[in-house]
């Protein structure tokens, strides 16, 4: 979900001086042997996804969004619990998209810990909602512009990478910038030796198109579709980089109604376009309503 940007948007580097070394950057840590898959939460309207370490516990979140719709609302204190950021006196990381409410509120008033996460997060042009939240984090780091469109990938055991992209450069002079477009976005790879390397796609809210520099032709084991499951920004080429993709396994729609059935009022998913493109994806997808209607706070996609 893309905010209204007034003049008045600041760069968010002006907040968060700290710039991430890739080089040393250790997000994840190395008692972590493997992403065994992700774990979609119901946080509403966001998004919020964990990764699972071999304990099927989450070893870096890749949002920690929610707002309108949240399951929460009532209870906020239920958020600590639900969405865990302490492993022992370790603080998971969390990898922010980009810089919409949706992605990150969870983190603000339900359960303000996630704060002392480690967040990595996009340069961009952000509200003056944003400004203040961002100047709560004690340990955020920008994404380095420096490395361009280019994909950095941060090795997890033996088999497993989380590759890292920035969809587009920041726009130093710009007074406004579509955010959806140009923050990060996670592809996990998992390469057994001398096996193909299949993916998962956590595209935030860019449409799978506009991810640069992905493989012609990715083996998606999971996807959650792009901007809640939203038409926006859906065109031929999107379809296409759909199309190039194959032995899809589940993909995951994560959006937020008052109950199940109700309408969502950005009118998020519009599943016709999966459905059109690739039929079985949507038929097995994971929704974060149905979630919620069962009870659950979250489900699992794997390998
Ligand atoms: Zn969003």
């Amino acid at each position: 979900m893309e905010e209204k940007t007034a003049l008045s948007s600041t760069d968010v580097a002006s907040t968060i001086t700290a710039t991430a070394d890739t080089a040393t950057l250790q997000l994840i840590p190395a008692t972590v042997t493997e992403i065994k898959g992700v774990r979609v939460f119901d946080v509403g309207q966001g998004d919020c996804i964990g990764l699972r370490d071999q304990n099927d516990e989450v070893c870096c979140y890749v949002d920690y969004g929610g707002n309108e719709y949240h399951p929460d609302q009532s209870n906020p204190s239920r958020t600590a619990s639900r969405l865990p950021v302490q492993a022992g006196s370790h603080y998971v990381p969390v990898i922010l998209t980009h810089w919409d409410k949706d992605h990150y509120w969870s983190a603000n008033k339900k359960n303000p810990a996630a704060q002392k996460c480690e967040w990595l997060v996009p340069r961009q042009l952000v509200s003056p909602q944003a400004t203040r939240f961002a100047a709560k984090l004690a340990n955020a780091k920008c994404w380095p512009e420096s490395i361009g469109d280019q994909a950095v990938s941060f090795a997890v055991g033996t088999d497993d990478e989380v590759e890292i992209r920035k969809c587009a450069t920041f726009p130093a002079n710009a007074q406004k910038e579509d955010r959806n477009h140009s923050g990060l976005a996670i592809n996990l790879k998992r390469q057994p030796s001398g096996g193909t390397a299949t993916h998962m796609l956590l595209p935030g809210d860019c449409a799978f198109d506009r991810i640069p520099n992905l493989p012609a032709k990715l083996s998606l084991r999971a996807i959650v579709a792009y901007h809640h499951g939203a038409s926006t920004d859906w065109c031929a080429a999107t379809e296409q980089t759909l199309a190039n993709a194959y032995s899809p396994y589940v993909m995951a729609y994560s959006y937020g109604t008052h109950s199940p059935g109700k309408k969502n009022h950005y009118g998020h998913p519009n599943r016709s376009n999966y459905q059109s493109c690739h039929p079985n994806w949507d038929i097995g997808a994971i929704i974060t309503e149905d979630i919620r209607a069962k009870g659950l706070n979250s489900s699992d996609l794997d390998w």
